[in-house]
């Protein structure tokens, strides 16, 4: 047995120390990009599923590496939670997201929200409700128009410090919404003690519609309207999903068939067309 374990590890070693050579060369060069101006802020647009107006956008992140063109967050953002980093980053984003908000009633005379992807390690910081109330404050966003989107299994990694937070954030103003839901082990019995306001639909509910994810999909939807939550679908990418969302009462979508993440003058454009449609 001792044998077979050492053959198998000789197998395994050369691959595994390319792995790790990866994720280090990644993490030091997210870390010079987020210097150096390598990174920027996508927006994709959030529609009322009813009137299908535009009501904000998520800021989504993304990295233009300079040899091998975009580097997809699903890559890269769990490196930078495993150094740590994301603090660093999810703070930029969140400059970024807020400043940008701040101009788009003036573009469009509309109040639209902006929503920002948080990581777990972000909400453990002892100081996050600063940063996020110093940030408001610097960018003249008032806090009804930033929402915080939460994944189920950060929260339930650290139930405590999630929920001290969210009372906080709540108590400023500031929207949070539980992203990816439906996807984690959760969180029902904590739906109660979160103060949250919306729940956000998973993609791959979405994409199963009309057909496998109509009865999880319209189980979410009557439990936010038990919780008095609004509902977000994402990754609505066709005009049946549309329609199916519209009868089944959801509140809010976004996906392909309405817009894709786009850099922040494409949204702007986006939204004067809107606003004079
Ligand atoms: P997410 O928060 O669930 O974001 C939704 C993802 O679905 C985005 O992928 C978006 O581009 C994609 N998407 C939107 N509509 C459609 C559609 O109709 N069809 C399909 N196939 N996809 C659609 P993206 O931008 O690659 O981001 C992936 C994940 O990376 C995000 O998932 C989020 O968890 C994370 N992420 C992105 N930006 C940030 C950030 O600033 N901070 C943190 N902590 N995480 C981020
Ligand atoms: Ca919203
Ligand atoms: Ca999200
Ligand atoms: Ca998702």
């Amino acid at each position: 047995a001792k044998k077979a374990g050492r053959n198998r590890l000789a197998e395994f070693a050369p691959e595994m120390t390319l792995h790790i050579q990866r994720r280090l060369r990644l993490e030091r060069e997210l870390r010079r990009a987020l210097e150096t101006g390598g990174l920027e802020v996508f927006y994709q647009p959030q529609f009322d599923c009813a009137s299908e107006r535009m009501v904000g956008a998520e800021a989504l992140l993304r990295w233009r590496h300079p040899e091998h063109g975009f580097i997809s967050p699903a890559e890269f953002i769990p490196v930078a939670e495993d150094s740590g980093l994301i603090v660093a980053l999810g703070q930029w984003v969140l400059e970024q997201a807020c400043r940008e908000a701040a101009q788009w009633r003036g573009l469009c005379g509309l109040e639209l929200s902006v929503a920002v992807n948080v990581s777990v390690r972000q909400l453990r910081e002892k100081d996050f409700l600063d940063v996020v109330i110093r940030t408001l404050e610097a960018t003249g966003l008032p806090a009804g128009q930033l929402e915080l989107e939460v994944t189920e299994s950060v929260l339930m990694e650290d139930v405590q410090s999630a929920v001290q937070f969210m009372r906080e954030a709540r108590a400023i103003g500031v929207r949070l919404s539980i992203d990816d839901f439906g996807t984690g082990y959760s969180s029902l019995a904590y739906l109660q003690s979160f103060p949250i306001n919306q729940l956000k639909i998973d993609r791959g509910f979405i994409e199963s519609l009309p057909g496998d994810g109509t009865t999880i999909v319209n189980a979410v939807i009557s439990l936010a309207r038990d919780f008095q939550l609004s509902v977000v679908a994402e990754g609505v990418e066709n005009r049946e999903q549309l329609a199916w969302l519209q009868r089944a009462g959801c509140t809010y979508a976004q996906g392909y068939l309405l817009g894709k993440p786009m850099p922040a003058d494409a949204l702007r454009q986006t939204m004067r067309a809107h606003t004079v449609a």
